[in-house]
């Protein structure tokens, strides 16, 4: 059993900011932000594992592969090498479908489309030395 708050990372990525010392610490803090953009906190992603890796991804549902969710398995899983750094990966995208109800799978929630909250997270992160949002992120057919 995880700890309250404790989840998994996997990195199957050959991306430089994944080989970074400080990666475990950047991808706390950018799954801490990111739950917070969506109300929730890192306690809500107990137990998931998240999965950065290279190329695309397969996902039955979503046509655009660059992530998915599987709220069952409690799994993410996130393409990491065209990012310049893990706040630039599709992770607080990701991380929405695994606190809205059933994932929200068809992006039916209001906050997909918060441009404000998007850009409170992006600027949270650039001043801390990360990178913009990946403009997937913020909105997606
Ligand atoms: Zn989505």
């Amino acid at each position: 059993m995880a700890r309250p708050g404790q989840f998994c990372v996997e990195l199957h990525t050959n991306a430089p900011w994944a080989h970074a010392p400080d990666v475990r610490d950047r991808i706390a803090e950018a799954v801490a932000r990111s739950a917070a953009r969506w109300g929730g906190s890192t306690l809500d992603l107990t137990g998931w594992t998240i999965v950065f890796q290279d190329g695309e991804v397969d996902c039955n549902v979503l046509w655009r592969r660059t992530g998915c969710t599987d709220v069952a398995e409690r799994k993410m899983t996130v393409r990491s090498d065209r990012a310049d750094c893990v706040d630039g990966t599709v992770l607080p995208h990701e991380i929405g479908h695994a606190l809205l109800p059933l994932g929200d799978p068809m992006h039916w929630d209001a906050g997909w489309h918060d441009d404000g909250a998007w850009e409170r997270l992006e600027d949270a992160f650039v001043a801390d030395g990360g990178c913009p949002v990946e403009p997937l992120s913020a909105w997606e057919p």
